[in-house]
């Protein structure tokens, strides 16, 4: 660590789905000792409780008022307990509910609802108030925080990241295919970057990483030297 006193700063950290965002975010705000938010999660869980609300029919159509109207009456919070960070819905641990393919199948359908955005938007801004935050998902170095003084952008070609999802996925028992999970990626990556509310895009003043070839611990140093550079400056 350089001997240059470091402010707090918001560093947001965009991307496409499964490019290891999340897991660089965590151990950056880890190691730094700041806060880590998961937006994704946030739509996961919003996701979920469409789902458990039966608000999402057989063909993947949402009933999007009723949504709008059980959206604001819900609590999405983070609790850090001996099996890592857990999202809460309603107070409810929904870690391993939220990430299961059922929910990635329909997560991004919910993730372009306008008024959805909007409500978890305003939360994810209330997080970063007191600064010293990191946080990942696909719009917050352009809409949550364009002022952040930190922007990384994510990303890797469709076939690695289906591969290390697969790896995870399969790893935790879930039943599916490599065919299956690439297709998952491809599908988000197209709603993601086409929808009309605040749609995936890197921001102009973001930092390119392309991790295809990085080992983990070589992601984190590379990262931990932005956050230097970051809040060292002026
Ligand atoms: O990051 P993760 O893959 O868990 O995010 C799940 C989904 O939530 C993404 O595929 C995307 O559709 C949506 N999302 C979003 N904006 C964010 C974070 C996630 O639209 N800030």
């Amino acid at each position: 660590m350089s001997s240059k006193s470091l402010k707090p700063i918001i560093i947001a950290i965009d991307g496409y789905s499964s490019t290891g965002k999340s897991t660089m975010a965590k151990a950056l705000a880890l190691k730094i000792g700041y806060r880590y938010v998961d937006t994704g999660a946030m739509y996961r869980a919003v996701t979920l409780l469409a789902m458990s609300l039966g608000l999402i029919d057989s063909d993947g159509r949402v009933n999007e008022p009723k949504l709008i109207e059980a959206l604001p009456g819900a609590t999405i919070d983070f609790a850090v307990t001996s099996a890592g960070q857990r999202t809460l819905l309603n107070g409810n641990d929904v870690e391993d509910r939220i990430r299961t393919m059922e929910v990635s199948a329909n997560v991004s359908t919910i993730a372009a609802i306008a008024a959805v955005r909007r409500d978890l938007v305003e939360r994810q801004r209330v997080y970063g108030e007191q600064k010293g935050i990191v946080m990942d998902g696909r719009d917050i170095g352009t809409t949550v925080f364009p002022n952040a003084e930190l922007k990384i952008f994510v990303s890797a070609p469709a076939r690695v990241r289906a591969e290390r999802r697969f790896k995870e996925l399969t790893a935790k028992g879930e039943q599916t295919t490599f065919d299956e999970v690439l297709a998952n990626v491809e599908h988000r990556d197209h709603i993601d970057t086409t929808r009309a509310e605040s749609p995936l895009r890197r921001a102009a003043d973001a930092i390119d990483l392309d991790n295809s070839n990085m080992t983990i611990d070589e992601q984190n140093a590379w990262l931990i030297e932005q956050y230097e550079k970051a809040a060292s400056r002026d």
